[in-house]
């Protein structure tokens, strides 16, 4: 279990977390997101044989522990609505010593949090941008009620799951609702972390001026709560944390925008298909379902991601200028965030 020495990319950040997305397919129209008009009814998701299998991605999964990997996280499009995602924990949990997260919308979570749990997931982080039932409707644009997500969230509480809650802010859109977000889960032992609007696949159109800053988010909720800093637990640690000074819980705030984080980036992420991206904003990955799939043994699947990983020069955060930001960018929902 483990390599003994941590795998060191040319920056000298280790391989720590793999991000797996398990599906390229939602149930929500996220209108940042997956718009309804790039993401209608002709749309050409992948196919299911384009697909990692469920066993395939645990397989993957084993060389990445094998490497160093501590940490699995499960994302999509939207996890849950991929077939039997509850015996992919299962399998996962059975390689030792990984912590197992999964990030969803919270839509299925009623049904789906104990099953999840009983397979050995540790947490959940759920997305949700709004309290304010009209406005998360809106966004989700697909008539979605809130009331439905925040009993998601109970759901997992009640299943044993660890949650923490990430709220994406932007301008004009929800940001009147950030210190309602706050007060929904002051007090309940879940965090909340606001993320800053970022320039992904189709945010065609995004503009500096549509991202709120940190900054601004903590001085919102610090004026009615106030809060002081805590120092991070860890170097890769991607939200800057603030607790209640009245002893009321914890935020964070991601700053990927205004103060990126890109020297602590310890992320490896694996689409659906079985690329390996080693950024974020990576619109190329590693094709690792060929290798899987022509027999490559577990040693030939970790000496190619030994080699993909300790050539990794990505910074894309900390280089991003107007040159890049022509660019094309890779969509959220193929990735997974
Ligand atoms: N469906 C799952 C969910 O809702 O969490 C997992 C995939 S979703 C793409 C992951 C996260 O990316 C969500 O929290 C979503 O809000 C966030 N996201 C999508 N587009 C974004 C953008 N332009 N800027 C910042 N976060 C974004």
């Amino acid at each position: 279990m483990g390599s003994v020495d941590p795998l060191l990319d040319t920056l000298g950040r280790p391989l720590e977390t793999l991000r797996i997305s398990v599906t390229d397919r939602c149930n929500f129209r996220c209108v940042y997101c997956m718009p309804k008009e790039v993401y209608g009814r002709d749309h050409q998701f992948l196919e299911r044989k384009e697909l990692l299998s469920l066993e395939e991605i645990a397989r993957v999964a084993g060389v990445f522990a094998e490497l160093g990997v501590r940490t699995v996280r499960i994302t999509g499009g939207e996890p849950l609505v991929r077939r039997n995602v509850e015996y992919l924990v299962e399998l996962l949990h059975a390689i030792p010593g990984l912590e197992l997260a999964l990030t969803t919308n919270g839509a299925l979570l009623p049904q789906k949090a104990q099953a999840l749990a009983d397979a050995g997931l540790d947490r959940v982080t759920v997305s949700l941008d709004s309290v304010d039932d009209a406005t998360f409707r809106a966004l989700n644009d697909v008539d979605f009620p809130v009331t439905k997500v925040l009993e998601g969230i109970d759901a997992a509480a009640a299943a044993g799951l660890r949650v923490k809650v990430n709220a994406v802010v932007k301008r004009g859109a929800n940001d009147d609702g950030i210190v309602a977000l706050a007060e929904q889960f002051r007090g309940t032992g879940h965090v909340l972390r606001f993320i800053e609007y970022m320039d992904v696949g189709h945010t065609n159109g995004w503009r500096l001026d549509d991202v709120v800053s940190s900054d601004e988010i903590v001085a919102m909720i610090d004026a009615v709560h106030p809060l002081e800093p805590v120092a991070a637990a860890r170097p890769d640690e991607t939200a800057r944390r603030y607790r209640y000074r009245d002893g009321a819980g914890e935020i964070g705030v991601i700053a990927s925008v205004t103060k990126p984080f890109c020297g602590g980036c310890s992320r490896a992420r694996l689409s659906a298909e079985g690329r390996l991206h080693t950024c974020l904003f990576a619109l190329k990955g590693h094709d690792l379902r060929a290798p899987l799939r022509l027999g490559a043994s577990d040693a030939e699947l970790a000496e190619q991601i030994r080699g993909i990983w300790t050539r990794r020069t990505d910074r894309y955060s900390e280089l991003r200028t107007s040159k890049t930001a022509a660019l094309p960018k890779i969509e959220m929902s193929y990735i997974g965030g």
